[in-house]
C-alpha cells in the first residue's frame, strides 16, 4: 500500500514548434491531454488499478483526431492505417500487444484483450482482428481513421520521396512528419505499476513495418520498480530495447528513475541518432519525462494536485 498515486501521459514527441502551432490547435491538444489525465486519475482516486487507469487514459487520446493513435493514426505508404499497441501490468508481469491492426478504433483495448483472454502476448494483422471479433469487439471501417491532416502528411512524405529520386533507397521522413504515438504510465494506491502505448506508427511506412509500440521491452515495460512508455523513431527504440533498458538500469545498476531515464534517452538513444522520448514512473511515484526532440506532448497528475501539461521544450 502506498500513500500516493499518480499518472503520466504522452501524446508523441517530435519537431513540435510553438511558431508552427495555432493557438486553437494548442488549446485543443492541451484540453485532450488534461482530459486524459483526469480520466486516469478518477480511476486511481476511486481505488482503481494502474492497469485500468493507463488503458482509459490512452483511450481518450485514441478517440481524438489530434494524436497518432486510434482515430488520428497516420497513413502507410499505401494510404492505409496500421496500428500497434502494448499494455503491461507491472504487478502480474502480464502483457498484451497487437501489431498492424487496420480496423480497431482503440488498439489498446485489443492489446488488453490479448493479455486477459489469450495465452499469447502479441497478435498481429488479420489474426488479431479475428480474435477481436471472436471476443465481441467491433471492427470499424478504415475510413474512420481518415483525417485531412494525416492525409496531407502522407502526400508530403510521398512527394519528398519522389524528389529524392537520386537516393531511391532512402525511406527516411522529415522530422515534422515522423513522430506520434500516445502512452500512459501509472502508480496506483496498492503500489502497483502499469504502462500502455498505442500508435499509428510512422507516416509512409511500408512492407508491413511494425514499430516499437507493438513490442514489450522496446516501447512499453512495467514491473514492480517502474513503468515506461516511449515515443519516437521506433527502430532505435527496438534496437536499444529502451523501455526495458530503463528498468534494467534501475535493477542492476541501482540508478534512480531520473538517472536511468536520462542515460537511456540522452545518451543511449541519442548517440546512435535516435530521436524521441519517454514517460516513466517508479514505485515511489517519481515521474520522469525526458526527450531529445523539440517537443513532446506530455503531462502528469499526482494525488491531490492539478494536471500539469507541457508541449514544448521550456
Ligand atoms: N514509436 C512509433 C513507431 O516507431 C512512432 C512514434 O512514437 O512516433 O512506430
Amino acid at each position: 500500500m502506498t500513500t500516493t498515486f499518480a499518472i503520466a501521459i504522452h501524446g508523441g514527441a517530435g519537431t513540435i514548434l510553438k511558431s508552427k502551432m495555432t493557438p486553437e490547435r494548442e488549446a485543443a491538444i492541451r484540453a485532450t491531454l488534461t482530459e486524459s489525465l483526469r480520466v486516469g486519475y478518477a480511476l486511481l482516486n476511486e481505488g482503481g488499478c494502474a492497469l485500468d487507469a493507463v488503458q482509459k487514459a490512452v483511450n481518450v487520446m485514441e478517440d481524438s483526431p489530434l494524436f497518432n493513435a486510434g482515430r488520428g493514426a497516420v497513413f502507410t505508404h499505401d494510404g492505409k492505417n496500421e496500428q500497434d499497441a502494448t499494455i503491461m501490468d507491472g504487478f502480474s508481469g502480464q502483457a498484451g500487444s497487437v501489431a498492424s491492426v487496420k480496423h480497431i478504433a482503440r488498439p489498446i483495448d485489443l492489446a488488453r484483450l490479448v493479455m486477459d483472454q489469450s495465452p499469447h502476448v502479441l497478435l498481429m494483422g488479420d489474426g488479431a482482428e479475428k480474435f477481436a471479433v471472436e471476443h465481441g469487439m467491433e471492427l470499424v471501417d478504415n475510413k474512420y481513421f481518415y483525417t485531412e491532416q494525416r492525409w496531407e502528411q502522407l502526400q508530403r512524405a510521398l512527394a519528398k520521396e519522389q524528389r529524392a529520386s537520386d537516393n531511391k533507397g532512402d525511406l527516411s521522413l522529415s522530422e515534422d512528419d515522423k513522430h506520434g504515438t500516445v502512452g500512459a504510465v501509472a502508480l496506483d494506491s496498492q503500489g502497483h505499476l502499469a504502462a500502455a502505448t498505442s500508435s499509428g506508427g510512422m507516416t509512409n511506412k511500408r512492407y508491413g513495418r511494425v514499430g516499437d509500440s507493438a513490442l514489450v521491452g522496446a516501447g512499453t515495460f512495467a514491473d514492480d520498480l517502474c513503468a515506461v512508455s516511449t515515443t519516437g523513431h521506433g527502430e532505435f527504440f527496438m534496437r536499444g530495447v529502451v523501455a526495458y533498458d530503463v528498468a534494467a538500469l534501475m535493477h542492476y545498476k541501482g540508478l534512480s528513475l531520473a538517472e536511468a531515464t536520462d542515460l537511456s534517452v540522452q545518451t543511449k538513444l541519442t548517440d546512435p541518432g535516435g530521436t524521441g522520448g519517454l514517460i516513466a514512473i517508479d514505485k515511489d511515484g517519481n515521474i520522469a519525462l525526458p526527450f531529445n526532440t523539440e517537443g513532446m506532448y506530455r503531462g502528469y497528475l499526482y494525488k491531490g494536485s492539478e494536471p500539469m501539461v507541457e508541449i514544448f521544450r521550456e
